[in-house]
């Protein structure tokens, strides 16, 4: 007894052709009526689906992220002339007591070396 061959009734459209022609690839599912290929049938559809809503998914969660690393990214700037002012400010304070006063630890001398160089650094928009 030999069966008889089905062929995928599902319509493709041509993009230059007014008419959709279907499938015709060998059929594998009777479903709701009609013959489908393995491409056509329901659980490809779904599966399809579904590895597109996680592609889609995680290109939201991606977006997300670089936004959120943008929005860091411009708070930090936004951040960076009153930082830089603030620094200057206690910068110049420690200066002038070291050089006044007489007085300074090794320590804490070093220390206000390293950051005047990192604070000329930062103005000039270089790398210490
Ligand atoms: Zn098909």
């Amino acid at each position: 007894m030999s069966e008889e061959k089905h062929y995928c009734e599902e319509p493709i459209w041509e993009s230059n052709w007014p008419r959709a022609h279907p499938c015709g690839k060998t059929a594998k599912h009777f479903e709701n009526g009609r013959w489908f290929c393995g491409i056509h049938c329901e659980e490809a559809k779904l599966r399809r689906s579904e590895k597109s809503q996680a592609r889609i998914a995680a290109s939201r969660v991606q977006w997300d992220k670089d936004r959120a690393a943008a929005a860091e990214t411009q708070r930090r700037a936004d951040m960076f002339d009153q930082l830089v002012e603030a620094i200057e400010e206690v910068v110049r304070l420690a200066r002038w007591e070291v050089d006044n006063l007489g007085y300074a630890e090794d320590r804490n001398k070093v220390i206000l070396t390293k950051a005047e160089s990192a604070l000329k650094a930062a103005k000039e928009g270089v790398k210490p």
